[in-house]
């Protein structure tokens, strides 16, 4: 492990309204990323198939609070790892806790319903812990769908700066497809969600240019590098304005917004590689504030560092109680014995495993950045914090802040 894998990994959440299309989209993504098995590449060009053994094991999937696939992104291989984020109000505080382990989120939105009230709570939560955004416009396929109206309503209802780095080709019945901004091209999709990619066409073209130079123009009102190229009227690749984009969501100024039809298969891939593009690794982060004694300290994502690990969620799945973790700071290693910070004792980590998709994989440790889980502790709390016996850090405790120490 190093950093640079570390920069190839995204810990995110998708947030959503209920009804949004957040269980489908996260099946879908789960099924392109190849986690869930391509079986049956064509039933007589019917996907179903396919979709119906995901049903099966969507107990497993589902329920897991994290679970990690892969994803290749211009032939470099990325890990991602989705983290379930409560939906409902009732869950507040678990949402909290589950954002607080997040590097992004994406924001899922129905075309037809827009920017709805549960949404709009988590979407302001999610800015409160700073965690960067893209926005998902899915059900473009449904009568009713509009692109424009929910870019519009992120500006009233979130006070958001929505920069489409697309534009959906038709709606409702008709939406087939998706412009690239970016990159410029068409974009359309076979039945098993992969993308074909053409040219834009001549009597297109003028339409889509002018729509590239807003998006270029809002992303250098927030980025000085790609300001100053605009203004030398230099031409701007995908890759110049694909790096300005970044920088800017990192910053939190700016949600790139992207549109498909996740139960269509429309616009996951193009979701997969968004995600890749734009939200932060672990790296890209901020150090995290943790409280030893009377002191914080802050803790960067450094596998050589002290140990700290956050649990956000405690599950009781089929083969017993599973601790999900965040690791901040450090090695987690299977056989060591670590102090919890709320129930103040020592335990030891007997089992550590990640779940991908429809199995749990036992690993011997995980790294600052990674989210793991501990297999068979009883009586774990969500909200304790793991670190070595001498350091005793707490990562979960909010209270009055005395002199803050980097931690070297
Ligand atoms: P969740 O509550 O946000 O998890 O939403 P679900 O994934 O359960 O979806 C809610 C409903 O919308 C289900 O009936 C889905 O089949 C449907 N749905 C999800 N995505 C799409 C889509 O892209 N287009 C259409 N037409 N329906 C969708």
């Amino acid at each position: 492990m190093n950093t640079f894998t570390l920069s190839r990994w995204r810990n995110l959440g998708i947030i959503a309204h209920v009804d949004a299309g957040k269980t489908t989209l996260t099946e879908r993504l789960l099924w392109a990323s190849g986690a869930i098995h391509r079986i049956g590449e064509v039933h007589d060009g019917a996907a179903t198939t396919d979709f119906d053994e995901i049903e099966q094991r969507r107990g497993i999937t589902i329920g897991a609070a994290a679970v990690r696939i892969d994803w290749m992104r211009d032939d470099v291989d990325h890990r991602l790892t989705l983290i379930d984020t409560p939906g409902h109000i009732d869950f507040a505080i678990e949402v909290e806790r589950s954002l607080r382990v997040l590097d992004g989120a994406v924001a899922v939105f129905s075309a037809v319903d827009g920017v709805q009230p549960q949404s709009e709570t988590v979407w302001r939560q999610a800015q409160r812990h700073r965690v960067p955004l893209l926005a998902y416009v899915n059900k473009m396929d449904r009568p009713g769908a509009s692109f424009a109206r929910v870019l519009a309503q992120m500006r009233e209802k979130l006070d958001a700066t929505p920069l489409p780095i697309g534009l959906p080709l038709g709606e409702e019945a008709a939406f087939e497809g998706w412009v690239d901004l970016v990159d410029p091209a068409v974009v359309t999709w076979d039945a098993h969600g992969n993308a074909m990619r053409r040219a834009w066409s001549d009597e297109s073209a003028l339409h889509y240019v002018a729509a590239r130079q807003r998006l270029v123009e809002a992303v250098a009102e927030h980025d000085d590098a790609l300001a100053q190229l605009w203004l030398d009227e230099q031409p701007i690749d995908a890759a110049t304005l694909r790096a300005a984009l970044r920088r800017v969501v990192i910053a939190g100024l700016g949600v790139p917004v992207l549109a498909g039809s996740a139960i269509r298969n429309k616009g996951v891939d193009t979701l997969l590689d968004a995600i890749v593009d734009y939200l932060p690794s672990p790296l890209d982060r901020p150090a995290v504030p943790a409280q030893q004694g009377e002191d914080t300290v802050l803790l960067s994502p450094d596998p050589q560092g002290p140990l700290a690990a956050l649990v956000f969620k405690v599950a009781h799945q089929d083969h017993g109680p599973v601790t999900y973790m965040r690791v901040y700071s450090g090695t987690l290693r299977t056989g060591d014995a670590v102090w919890c910070s709320l129930s103040a004792r020592m335990r030891r980590i007997g089992r550590l495993a990640v779940v991908q998709a429809n199995r749990t994989h036992d690993i011997d440790m995980a790294c600052a950045g990674e989210i793991v889980a501990v297999l068979g502790w009883k009586d774990a709390a969500s909200g304790d914090t793991l670190s070595d016996a001498h350091m005793r850090f707490a990562l979960d405790t909010i209270r009055a802040q005395p002199a803050v120490l980097a931690w070297r």
